[in-house]
């Protein structure tokens, strides 16, 4: 229902601007791959008739869930994932990364640090946001973008819309779907994706409508501990400066200068470069459907208090 509702303001949306008088026929560039009659149906490129392969694979968690009697703490029991080895690569590589940032900051900054209170201090709060930034790549990664159901652009699903004369009805010609409004095709997913941004290796999944805030999120937390990670690196160095390096460092003098540079190095890069798409995302949010997107993201409905704030 609600899709047959976007489907119609789509259509509504387009009405004039292509066709400025009702007309009830197919599009006549594409006339020998559209149905005969009813709305218009507008085919970019080549047709098909049937979808292209998935570049999704759909894993059913409920029989694990189920085993560890955890199925009723999950709404969705269904994780999305993309069958793309880019990506796979780019999200493993993500996340060594942090385990890396994660074992200079605790073992060769923190836990031999001869002052407790500051220690203590920066591994709850790195640690902290560490855990937040894994957990909405996580979601960001396993969470289905907004995926248009596939092969739904049948005569029978068209004429059930109830569109009137002239509704122009776009139909992808690789996934068969209806596309809604600011759906665009992904050729990595091989889906449509509900206003989707664009898709990003490093999540590798599509960032679209249903999986923006965490994707936000992720850029967010990973900028967060970057600026906190080059601060205790620098903290370090110059406390080690004034010290015997063996009381202030987990190893020796130059292990662990290679250690700090190679995560200052880490820092600003992945700092500078998440606060770029933090901020360009946050930005098109702000300018475009603010209101619609923003309501998603902090829906008091579907999400509790903690959720709002970090997930
Ligand atoms: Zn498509
Ligand atoms: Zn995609």
């Amino acid at each position: 229902m609600e899709d047959s509702d976007s489907y119609n303001k789509t259509a509504e949306n387009m009405q004039g601007s292509t066709f400025r008088k009702p007309h009830f026929a197919t599009h006549q560039q594409h006339k020998n791959c559209s149905d005969e009659g009813g709305p218009i149906i507008e085919i970019s490129k080549t047709c098909r008739t049937t979808p292209v392969e998935d570049g999704i694979v759909r894993i059913n968690c409920a029989p694990l869930l189920y085993k560890l009697g955890l199925i009723r703490f999950f709404k969705n029991t269904s994780l999305w994932f993309v069958k793309d080895i880019c990506g796979i690569v780019c999200a493993i590589f993500t996340w060594l990364l942090i385990i890396y940032a994660e074992f200079v900051v605790m073992f060769v900054m923190l836990i031999p640090s001869p002052y407790p209170a500051y220690s203590m201090s920066n591994a709850i709060l790195f640690n902290f946001f560490a855990f937040l930034a894994v957990a909405s790549h996580l979601r960001a990664m396993f969470s289905d973008p907004g995926a248009v159901p596939k092969g739904n652009a049948t005569r029978e699903n068209i004429m059930k819309m109830g569109l009137k004369e002239g509704q122009v009805v776009y139909k992808c010609p690789k996934c068969i779907s209806i596309k809604p409004e600011r759906a665009h095709h992904c050729s990595v997913c091989q889906r449509c994706i509900r206003k989707m941004d664009h898709h990003c290796p490093w999540v590798n999944n599509c960032v679209g409508e249903n999986n923006q805030k965490y994707f936000v999120l992720f850029t967010m937390y990973i900028c967060l501990i970057s600026i906190h990670a080059i601060y205790m690196a620098v903290q370090h160095f110059i406390i080690c400066l004034g010290k015997d390096w063996k009381e202030c460092s987990g190893v020796s003098a130059p292990a662990t200068t290679v250690f700090l540079i190679l995560l200052v190095f880490e820092g600003l890069l992945f700092g500078i470069f998440t606060a770029i798409m933090c901020g360009s995302q946050m930005s098109s949010i702000c300018s475009d459907e603010t209101v619609s997107i923003l309501y998603h993201m902090f829906d008091m409905n579907t999400i509790t208090p903690v959720q709002i704030v970090f997930l």
